[in-house]
Parts: structure tokens; sequence; C-alpha cells
């Protein structure tokens, strides 16, 4: 199963020719999850191959515009194509409001039931085969960071090992689920014998627009991807505090804390043709730095790293 993450736009406030406002898509399991849909997201969605799709759930992190601007053409695009599937809406307070007074007065009559859910601190959406987790970050008083984390997968069956000790075959799907079996012979068999540990699932979090913050820092732990606001260079770093964003140096301090292995910096201001200086102040904090650019695309490897032992 593949992880992967879509950036459509990766400027900060305003577009500029080569970057468009905030949205990042995260694919898994044939869902896309986007985070923001900033002005123009859904063209970016349609060069990049996204599209909008059947499967897909909106995340806004917080209501400024260019992290919430796209939406309603998104929704009147759905409407054309008579959408018919529910589609599933997660924001902060004032998200519902935005959208029907909108479409109220634009007359978009939905084709679809919309179905809104509300973010808050500690809020964990549960999706099956993973889960959205929600804090709450630094820059509004309803601005939200997410973590998109798969949900730890099974270890392997070792099939070769329970034929060799006989365990007949109609039992090795309960040893599949972790269970416990008696054989017929009386013999008690324990799973962890021929099941390796759960593995890690994958963690991906986005910081939306924040100041750097411990909440972060605890909701990205050991993320396979952190995917940081980093609206300034160090010489604006007075900026990143009276407007609630972080610098490149920032993201990365936090990224150290965290323990991720791979930082990817976001929302670049307007004023940075060139991110590279940014890259470079993150770099000398956490190497595994890189700058997010419209169109690049993220593949998430599985981890092959055990949850626990026995
Ligand atoms: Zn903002």
């Amino acid at each position: 199963m593949s992880m992967e993450i879509i950036f459509l736009g990766t400027a900060g406030s305003v577009p500029t020719k080569t970057r468009n406002v905030s949205s990042i898509v995260v694919r898994y399991q044939g869902d896309y999850i986007f985070v923001d849909v900033g002005e123009g997201t859904q063209r970016q969605a349609m060069l990049s191959g996204v599209g909008l799709r059947k499967n897909m759930k909106i995340f806004i992190t917080h209501m400024h515009g260019d992290h919430v601007l796209g939406l309603i053409p998104m929704l009147q695009t759905m409407c054309m194509l008579r959408r018919t599937e529910p589609l599933q809406i997660y924001g902060p307070r004032g998200i519902r409001r935005f959208i029907t007074e909108n479409m109220r007065m634009l007359n978009i009559r939905p084709t679809y039931p919309l179905v809104i859910n509300y973010l808050s601190d500690g809020r964990v959406f549960d999706f099956g085969e993973y889960v959205v987790k929600v804090a709450r970050n630094e820059h509004d008083r309803y601005s939200y960071a997410l973590c998109i984390e798969e949900k730890p997968r099974p270890g392997r069956f070792d099939p070769e090992k329970a034929e060799r000790d006989g365990i007949p075959k109609h039992l090795w799907r309960l040893l599949k689920q972790g269970r416990t079996v008696t054989l017929e012979d009386g013999r008690v068999v324990d799973y962890r014998r021929y099941v390796s540990p759960p593995l890690r699932g994958r963690k991906v979090v986005i910081s939306g627009d924040t100041r750097p913050c411990r909440r972060i820092v605890s909701l990205a732990r050991d993320a396979d991807v952190l995917i940081h606001d980093a609206t300034f260079a160090s010489d604006r770093a007075e900026r990143g505090v009276e407007t609630g964003h972080s610098t490149a140096e920032e993201a990365a301090i936090v990224a150290r804390e965290a323990n991720v292995k791979v930082l990817i910096l976001t929302h670049f201001s307007a004023r940075y043709e060139n991110v590279d200086r940014l890259v470079r102040e993150a770099r000398r904090i956490f190497p595994a730095t890189f700058a997010a650019e419209d169109f690049m695309r993220v593949e998430v490897p599985p981890s092959r790293r055990p949850i626990r032992t026995w």
C-alpha cells in the first residue's frame, strides 16, 4: 500500500508565478486527504492528476483566505459533475457558516450530502486503516496541526515454521490474528512463536500556519515526514513572531526535537523567489530538510521497525 504526499500549493498568503497558495494532498488506501484548499486548488489538483475524487476528504487547518478560498469552487464543480457520494469536510469553527452562506449567496445547490465535522485539540478521526489526529497549533485562535497516521501493520506469519511444528492449517488464521490456541493433543501454542511483532505505521504531520510549539513536537514524535510552516528566513524572524508563522530554522528545531525522519518546508513568503537560503539555514540544525515545490510528490515507504519486541 503506498502512501504519497502531493504538494498542490506551497506559497504563503499570496500566489506567485511558481507557487500557488496552500494545499497538500495525502493519498493512502485509495483515499485522497486534502489539507487546506487555497484559491485555485482545483486547477492545481487537475494539473497534478489528483483531480476531484469520490474518495476525497477535505481538512481545513484554519479559516484564513489562503487556506480556504478554493473550497467553494471545488464544491460547485462537484455539483456540476453531479456527484452523489457524501463529502466529508473537517474544519475549525466557522467552517459550516462559510460553506452554507457562500453556497446560498451563489445559489449552488448541492447534489450530494455535505458532512461537516469540527476540529478540536486532541480529536482523533478513525478511518479504519489510519487515523487523523488533531492538535491546536499557535497561529490563530482556532488553528490546527494534523497528523495522518497509519495503524500498526500486523507482523509476518511464518508458515514454514508452523508446518514444521505440525500446527494444523485451520488454526493459522487464529495465530495470524494474535490468538493463543490449544491443539487437540493439549499443546498450548503462543502466536508470538509464529508471528513477528507488529510494525510501526507511517506517520505524516502537517503543522499548518504556526509558531513553533510543543504541541507540534509531541504530535510529530518520530514521524516519517513533518511538513512545517517556514514562511521566513532568519532575517525576518521578528515578522514570524508578529504574524504567527515560523522561520526555516524554527521549523528545523521542531523537527530535531520531535526526532522526525524528514522535514519538508512550505508556506514560503512571496519575498523569497529562491528558497535555497531557507533550506541552508534549516539544514544547519536538521540536515534532512527539503523545500516543497508545487506538484512535488513524496512517497512514504512502509516502516520495517517493529513497535515492540517479544
Ligand atoms: Zn494563516
